[in-house]
């Protein structure tokens, strides 16, 4: 099943919300004027009452209402406070006397009722009668008269307008609620459709961004809101993308350049032994020569590989303890026969113990890269020093040499990727111009820095600094 979109559900929600608040505030309403117009009504028939008993007389023991007739006012509150009015005798509970909107009720309580109404005056003083015609509200009163005898005297109100008020509110109310709900799907509608635009606008700018448009950018609307952010970081993917894209491209580039030549020079060297190569000493000349060549060739392809490989996060970088010292005295050992046949010397100065977290086979490749940079860029009777040392925090390679050293415009640019000295020095030297740079990254890859320092025609130091593997001691725990 599809999922719901986000604007139906939004319209959802705020339906539901707005159903349930006007359903719950109908339902407070209601509750608040029901409380209201029964306390209202209750107050009224207890004030009425209280003032009825300052009109009561006892005419021959029974209570008499007396009043000024030619008042109009007092008239008038009596006419209608009296409106439901009825008295029985507390003791027989006969009927005494009544209001003839009473009487017309039809109503008559029976003696037990009546016993029990007077029980219960002064604890609970309302109660309510139920005719076909009408709802009332009664007030029970009793009052004793001064020859001894108690009489039940009852006044009553109509429960109709509260009722009506009530009826009223309801079917508002049901006016309210589905009137509610319709406001908010269109609400949510609106503001889904609202909110959802500069969303829909930014998916359709990111659909169009192929990998020949990485420089576009999504707009950025300036109002900081969610949506500029993700903008904003959507941007910043895209400028990484568009660098790393255009790295790739640029090593493309270069790769096919540096192929491109030795591999015109092995098509023309081939061109030319076809063409006048006489004997077979002649064709194993040329093969000779160019055996050297594809040498080199694989040796690069295999270095472009690697490099490549390694930033592509392809290959994984162990973290163990290794000993800088034992790897660097290794590996001078294993290269000691290829100076001595250039008629270099090479020396180890190495501390004890020099512990780093890393790989090994990486932290090879690092030595064996400077080393034999260094032993290449020095001439016969050179010398090339290896050293391990630790300082504040950090195990210290360098590697020296004598060599024909590094001109100050060329230093600069030794790490990056197949920049490569001064083209006049001997062909023999000639490599891709990858060696540092892949030095650099497997250097950065351990926490660690490189640099050289170097002088032209005095010979160069390449110095890597690693974090110890426990600073303060080159031992590990
Ligand atoms: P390559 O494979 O050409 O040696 P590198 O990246 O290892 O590539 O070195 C880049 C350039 O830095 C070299 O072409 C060379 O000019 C210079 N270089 C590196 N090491 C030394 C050194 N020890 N002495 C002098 N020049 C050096």
């Amino acid at each position: 099943m599809k999922p719901p979109k986000i604007s139906t559900k939004l319209t959802l929600f705020y339906t539901v919300v707005f159903t349930l608040f006007l359903a719950g505030v109908s339902a407070l309403f209601y509750n608040l004027l029901e409380y209201q117009l029964d306390k209202a009504l209750r107050d009224d028939l207890e004030e009425r009452a209280a003032a009825l008993r300052g009109y009561l007389n006892f005419d021959e023991g029974e209570p008499q209402l007396e009043y000024d007739v030619s008042d109009p006012e007092e008239a008038n509150f009596i006419t209608t406070a009296t409106r439901y009015y009825q008295v029985y005798d507390a003791t027989t509970a006969a009927m005494i006397r009544r209001s003839p909107a009473m009487e017309a009720l039809g109503f008559q309580y029976t003696s037990e009722e009546v016993k029990e109404l007077v029980g219960l005056v002064g604890r609970s003083d309302i109660s309510s009668i139920q005719t076909e015609q009408v709802s009332l509200l009664i007030h029970s009163d009793l009052v004793r008269a001064p020859d001894g005898r108690s009489y039940l005297i009852q006044i009553g109100a109509s429960i109709r307008p509260r009722d009506t008020a009530l009826t009223q509110l309801f079917h508002i109310s049901l006016w309210l609620v589905p009137a509610g709900a319709l406001l908010g799907i269109l609400l949510g509608w609106w503001m889904a459709k609202r909110v959802l635009r500069p969303v829909k606008a930014l998916g359709e700018v990111a659909q169009e961004i192929g990998i020949s448009q990485l420089h576009r950018r999504l707009p950025v609307r300036g109002s900081g809101d969610e949506l500029d952010q993700l903008a904003l970081t959507f941007n910043e993917v895209l400028a990484r993308l568009e660098t790393a894209v255009g790295q790739m491209q640029e090593f493309t580039a270069n790769i096919s350049h540096e192929l491109r030549t030795p591999l015109t020079a092995l098509r023309g060297e081939a061109a030319v032994a076809l063409a006048n190569a006489r004997s077979e000493s002649d064709y194993r000349r040329v093969l000779e020569s160019q055996l050297e060549e594809f040498e080199k060739l694989s040796r690069m392809v295999n270095q472009m590989l690697t490099l490549a490989r390694a930033e592509a996060g392809q290959i994984p970088i162990a973290h163990e303890t290794v000993d800088l010292s034992a790897l660097a005295r290794s590996l001078a050992e294993q290269m000691e026969a290829v100076a001595w046949s250039k008629g270099i010397t090479l020396t180890a100065e190495l501390d004890g113990k020099v512990m780093v977290v890393g790989d090994s086979g990486w932290l090879e490749h690092v030595i064996l890269n400077l080393l034999d940079n260094a032993i290449k860029f020095t001439q016969e009777s050179g010398r090339v020093k290896v050293s391990v040392s630790s300082r504040e925090g950090d195990a210290i390679l360098e590697i020296h040499d004598s060599g024909i050293g590094i001109s100050p415009d060329v230093l600069p640019h030794v790490f990056e990727r197949f920049y490569r000295g001064d083209p006049s020095r001997s062909k023999e030297l000639e490599g891709a111009g990858l060696g540092l740079s892949l030095v650099e990254w497997i250097v950065k890859q351990h926490h660690g820095r490189v640099n050289v320092e170097s002088q032209t025609g005095h010979g160069s130091i390449f110095r890597v600094a690693l974090p110890l593997a426990h600073p303060g001691s080159p031992e590990p725990v």
